[in-house]
Formats: C-alpha cells, sequence, structure tokens
C-alpha cells in the first residue's frame, strides 16, 4: 500500500463484498454481491491534474487560499515526512491547521445544508465533533480566537452551486448555524482553558504531568478534547497521563454499555417468498398477512419480538409520523402490536409474544381511531408548513417533525421568534383550509422530475427515490413529497390550534400544534380557567379593567401599610427614649420591645445611639415566639471596658435559655424561653449597676 509515505499514493482499492456474518458467526452469501473500489472525486482529481495531494487540485485551492488570506498567513504546502508524524516546523503547523479546515468545512456545510443540525446524539454529534475539530485547529494553530469557520460559507457555496445549489440556497441559515456552534464552543474551550491554568499548580507538584482522572473529566464535563489538553500542556512544560486517560474512559463506555444491552437474534424463516413486506396501508385499514420472519430481541431483560409479513396495513415509523399499534388476530390467538419500525426494507411489527401458530393467516388491524388522529395531525402539519411560508417567508425549511395521535411538533429554519400576531394569521389560514373541506390529492409513483415541476417540497435530509408519492391538498397552497397518511379531506381535521412557539437552537423554532377533540379541549381548558380567574375576581363586568383596578389597589394598600409601619416605629422609639434613666452617671434603658426580626431589633438599637449619649441599652424583643436580646453600648463606654456587650448578653442570655456574642460595644442573642425576658430585662440594670 502507501506504506505511509506521501509520495506513494493510492488511487483506488477494490473491495469485494460477499458475505454477510450471522451473530453466530456462521457466514452467509449477500443477496447481491458488489465491488467498492473507493476510488473518490478528489483522489481521480489528484491523478488527472498531476499534484501530489487532493490539497492542491481546483477542489480544495480556492479555499486554502481564502483560509491563508483571512488568517493573515501563508500556506505553503509542506506536510510531515510520513502522514502519522506530528509537525516539527510551524509552516506545517499551519499548513495542516488550513488543510483540515478546508476539508471539514465541507462535510460541515453539506451536512447541515441536508437537514442534520450539530445536536449531541447520533448524527448530529458527528458534525458537531467534526466542527469541534476544526474550531480546535483554527484556535490553536491560526490562533483564531473568535468565530472563523463560517466565514467560508459563502466561498464554499460559490463554488459548490452549480452542482449542489442547496447550499447556495441556504448559505444565511448554515452560516448561522456554524457561527453559533463556534461561539458555544469557544466559551467552552475558554472554561477549559481557565480550568487548565488552575490545574497547573497541582500538575507541577505531581511531577509536571496532569493525571489522566482530570484530563478526562476535561474532555467529560467542559467538552475539552484530550489531544488539546496535551498541546496546552506541552505549552506549559507538563505532559498527560494518556494511559490514565484512556482507563477513564473505557470505564465510562462500560458504564454506558451496561446501560443498554440489547441482544438481538438472527432472523428466523417462517415462508420463503420474493415479494414480501408490502405496505397496503394507503388503500386498507386491514388486511390479510402471512409470516414470513421473526426475531428475538432482548432488552435489559425484557422480551420482544419483531415480526415481518407478506403485506401490512400498518404504518411503520418514518418522515416524523409515528408507528402504528393494532393488534393481529388468527384462529388460534389475538397478539398485541405495541409499535411498527422500518428497517433498511423491512417492516417490524413488535410484539411482547411470539404466535403460537406462525403459519396461520393473521388478520392485521391497525387502532383506527388513534389513527384518524395521526392522519389529522399529519395533514395538519402540511398545511401548517404551507401557512408558515406565507406567513414568515420562502426561508421557512422543514428542520424536523413529530407527527403522533396527540399533537404534532414542526421545527422548521427562522430566526427570530414567531410574533404573537403571526402565530393567529398562521392558524387562520390554515383553520381557513380546513373549512374549505379541500379533498387529497394523493399520486403514487410520480417521477421525481415531474414532482418537483408540480412545485413539491422536498426535505433536504431526505433521500428520494426515482419515483416518489406527492401529496397536494390545492394545487396552489401545498405539494408535497410525503409517504405519510393522510384525512381524505382536510374537512375532517375540525380544527387547529396552535399550543407552543419556541427556540431549539440556531436559527431553529419549534411549533407544537393539536387537531380536531385535543384543540378542543386545549381551548376549553384555556376558556375553563379564564372563568375561574373571572369567579375568583367575584365575576366582574369588565374584567381587564377589574384586575388592575385590583393590582392598584393593591399597590396603594402596601404603600399604607409602610406608612403606618413607619409611624410605629417611631413612636416606640420616642416612648423608649423617655424611659431613659440616669443609673451612676450613664443614660441607662432596658426594654421589652414589639420587632419582627433580629435586624429590626438591631436596627432599632442603633437608631436610639445615635440620639441619646452615654448610653447603655438593653432590648428584648419575642419575634416569633423565640426571645432575642441585644445589647447595646455607646463607643466611649465600651472602649473604657468596665462594661462590654458580650459579657453583658452572654449573662443575660441564661434568663431565657440561649447564649449569643458580638463586639464590645454590640452583642445579640437568642434563646429558648420567651417568659424569660421579663427577668433578663430586670437582670439587666443590677449587673449594669454593679458593673458602673
Ligand atoms: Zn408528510
Amino acid at each position: 500500500m502507501n506504506a505511509d509515505h506521501p509520495q506513494v499514493v493510492e488511487v483506488w482499492n477494490n473491495v469485494f463484498m460477499e458475505f454477510q456474518r450471522l451473530a453466530d458467526k456462521s457466514l452467509i452469501k449477500l443477496p447481491a454481491q458488489s465491488v467498492d473500489t473507493g476510488m473518490g472525486f478528489e483522489r481521480l482529481m489528484m491523478a488527472v491534474s498531476g499534484v501530489k495531494s487532493n490539497y492542491d487540485t481546483d477542489v480544495f485551492q480556492p479555499l486554502i487560499q481564502f483560509i491563508a488570506k483571512e488568517a493573515g498567513v501563508l500556506y505553503h504546502g509542506t506536510s510531515p515526512a510520513t502522514v502519522t508524524d506530528l509537525p516539527t516546523t510551524e509552516n506545517e503547523k499551519t499548513d495542516i491547521a488550513i488543510r483540515v479546515l478546508a476539508d471539514h468545512i465541507r462535510a460541515i456545510a453539506f451536512t447541515i445544508a441536508d437537514g442534520q443540525l450539530p445536536s449531541n446524539v447520533k448524527a448530529g454529534y458527528v458534525i458537531r465533533r467534526i466542527l469541534r475539530r476544526a474550531v480546535r485547529y483554527a484556535f490553536s494553530s491560526l490562533n483564531q480566537k473568535q468565530p472563523f469557520l463560517y466565514k467560508l460559507v459563502p466561498v464554499l457555496a460559490d463554488q459548490m452551486a452549480s452542482i449542489f445549489p442547496e447550499l447556495k440556497a441556504q448559505q444565511a441559515f448554515v452560516t448561522r448555524v456554524i457561527e453559533e456552534e463556534e461561539i458555544a464552543f469557544l466559551k467552552t474551550l475558554e472554561t477549559g482553558l481557565r480550568r487548565l491554568d488552575a490545574l497547573e499548580d497541582a500538575a507541577r507538584q505531581n511531577g509536571n504531568v496532569i493525571d489522566g482522572r482530570t484530563a478526562f473529566e476535561l474532555s467529560d464535563t467542559f467538552g475539552f478534547p484530550f489531544d488539546l489538553t496535551a498541546l496546552i500542556a506541552r505549552e506549559k512544560g507538563l505532559t498527560v497521563d494518556e494511559v490514565g486517560f484512556k482507563k477513564a474512559l473505557e470505564e465510562q463506555k462500560g458504564r454506558s454499555r451496561g446501560d443498554q444491552e440489547t441482544e438481538q437474534s438472527d432472523w428466523v424463516t417462517v415462508r420463503d417468498t420474493d415479494t414480501p413486506n408490502v405496505f397496503v396501508g394507503y388503500d386498507q385499514d386491514e388486511a390479510t398477512a402471512h409470516l414470513l420472519r421473526y426475531r428475538k430481541i432482548d432488552k435489559k431483560g425484557k422480551t420482544e419480538y419483531q415480526l415481518v409479513f407478506d403485506q401490512t396495513p400498518f404504518y411503520a415509523e418514518s418522515g416524523g409520523q409515528i408507528g402504528d399499534t393494532g393488534y393481529l388476530e388468527s384462529d388460534f390467538e389475538k397478539l398485541r402490536v405495541i409499535d411498527t419500525k422500518k428497517e433498511n426494507d423491512l417492516l417490524i411489527h413488535t410484539t411482547l409474544d411470539l404466535p403460537q401458530e406462525l403459519t396461520a393467516e393473521f388478520r392485521a388491524r391497525p387502532d383506527a381511531a388513534r389513527r384518524t388522529l395521526i392522519r389529522n395531525n399529519h395533514t395538519a402539519t402540511h398545511l401548517l408548513q404551507a401557512a408558515l411560508r406565507r406567513v414568515l417567508g420562502e426561508h421557512v425549511q422543514q428542520k424536523g417533525s413529530l407527527v403522533n395521535e396527540k399533537l404534532l411538533r414542526f421545527d422548521f429554519s427562522h430566526f427570530t421568534k414567531v410574533t404573537d400576531a403571526q402565530l393567529r394569521e398562521i392558524e387562520n389560514l390554515v383553520n381557513e383550509r380546513i373549512r374549505q373541506q379541500i379533498p387529497l390529492d394523493e399520486r403514487r409513483n410520480v417521477p421525481i422530475a415531474e414532482a418537483k415541476n408540480l412545485g413539491a417540497m422536498a426535505l433536504f435530509g431526505e433521500k428520494y427515490g426515482e419515483f416518489v408519492r406527492v401529496i397536494t391538498f390545492d394545487k396552489d397552497y401545498s405539494v408535497e413529497l410525503c409517504g405519510g397518511l393522510h384525512v381524505a379531506n382536510t374537512g375532517s381535521i375540525g380544527y387547529f390550534k396552535i399550543t407552543t412557539e419556541s427556540a431549539v437552537g440556531a436559527g431553529v423554532r419549534r411549533i407544537e400544534a393539536v387537531t380536531a377533540g385535543a384543540a378542543e379541549a386545549f381551548v376549553d381548558q384555556q376558556l375553563d380557567l379564564l372563568a375561574q380567574v373571572r369567579e375568583a375576581l367575584g365575576n366582574p363586568q369588565h374584567l381587564l379593567t377589574s384586575l388592575e383596578k385590583q393590582t392598584d389597589e393593591i399597590a396603594a394598600l402596601r404603600k399604607q401599610i409602610e406608612q403606618f409601619a413607619q409611624q410605629a416605629i417611631n413612636q416606640q422609639k420616642t416612648q423608649l427614649a423617655s424611659q431613659v434613666k440616669d443609673l451612676n452617671g450613664l443614660n441607662f434603658l432596658a426594654a421589652q420591645v414589639q420587632a419582627t426580626s433580629a435586624d429590626d431589633l438591631k436596627k432599632l438599637a442603633y437608631d436610639l445611639r445615635q440620639t441619646t449619649p452615654n448610653l447603655v441599652l438593653v432590648l428584648g424583643a419575642d419575634i416569633d415566639g423565640k426571645p432575642q436580646l441585644a445589647v447595646m453600648l455607646d463607643d466611649d463606654i465600651a472602649k473604657a471596658g468596665k462594661l462590654n456587650a458580650t459579657t453583658l448578653v452572654r449573662e443575660l442570655a441564661k434568663e431565657i435559655q440561649g447564649g449569643g456574642g458580638g463586639q464590645p460595644f454590640f452583642a445579640t442573642a437568642g434563646g429558648k424561653n420567651v417568659a424569660g425576658l421579663p427577668a433578663a430585662i430586670a437582670k439587666a440594670e443590677a449587673l449594669v449597676a454593679a458593673g458602673a
């Protein structure tokens, strides 16, 4: 092979695919054998152009030149001696980063234009990781500390305009998604960098090694990848314990494997046939079915069976529409179907039991009522999408959908919140179409080119065959490529109501809505709530005016209460000041007062000290059933040292079964015995008289 030598290049590599390996390790011949040459377009370009690298071809050069210019660096076309070597010079380091960016932006932009958004699951996670890898290279090798990748989208979109126009059409959206991802990840990088700084001392004490578990935490909690940790560590003269990191990673993998243990047996053939597995649900609500094959699935100790029939009216989950449930009946038994899914081209019915009579003739009956609700919601989704494009604009693209018996959920590209007025307009449009009782126009096996001519809205993410199914409700309103189930007439949806509008990601909004009975129930609920509010307000004639009046009244009353409270405090202060008496040449006051909190008591003590010179003050209060004491001394008295607020309060606290403390001039105590408050107050005078 190319022996890792950059001047020896593989142009193609034939792989012959013949067998499938079963769970018991035995091999069976594949239904169709094939050869994969692996000769990609870029490799071919390189061979034809007579250059030594994919990156020197016209496919990559425009991007590479743009990146170099934008980052303010030069591209030298250097690479390490072998493909597995690390860069040894600054030029190599820069060149590698530029190539990574030029390569990754293609994968990222195409995938997002194809409808796959970055996320934390499945394909979305793959794209997020590729994007983050590119950001890291820009960050550490090209010194780009601000979002950078998104700037490449227009260059790529122009370059691909004639062969992948979808990217150009969605340029603003794709750019925005990438920029938001970059902003979020750069923040993570920053947090991780700070964390690394904080770890530096510990590493120095650990023989200049960052331990593996810490590196794993950085990657797991902060999304801070190992190679970047290692890179930054190197810059600080540290190393990272890679063995320890891998161990921590393995441990976590082991944990998550244990979480979702599913064991799947091989298919068992019941009936051999060449024409299996036909979906007849477009025309029939139930059908006769013969079992072709089944397999057993063990999920965490729970057993399920998957059954495939020669034909079925059960709709298998796809295109956002949930799978059918229902029954399989034979002369011998009745089995519950809990879900229907599509796997490759197989329509798979899931049951909890295996049929006793495998070769019996089954009557397959999907739940009819549930299916009606699903049909309503699916057609309403089409009407909604058309309304969104009319009200918000042609930039609205479907980014995901869910249709089940309870609701419909529709995700779409749009940059700002949909206003209440727009939502109302959208609802009105959909309800208008419902009242028009538009009949379903369903066309199957339409050549894809013809479907597009009809103006059918295709999804970028979906892969369509040569022939498609076109669902139309008013050819000037809604024409879509769709494999789902629909109502015969929009009138049967009855009523459409949006329940929520929210953001799900950068430039993607989500609308949830309900139809028919569920829509009525939703409106009834809102009206009931309103009725309850009205009743609680005493059935006023004008609800809003009455509510506003009440709010104003409450504000006025609150203000009045505050005024009264302040008056009471002032009165208490005046009264207390008049009770001050001379005790051995000091101004002495000990009294039980009204206070609502310890803070209140403290404030009162400070206020009294301000107005009365040379004061020795002891205050007690019952605060929600708990006794509280405060002792306050004039500064000069405290400084003289004969009396001490802390000593005094501790002595007095014995009367209320409590304790406390503070400073020489001010101290407080709490206790358990409210009844002891008068004794504590009385004791104060004796103590002060003796002490002073
Ligand atoms: Zn559809």
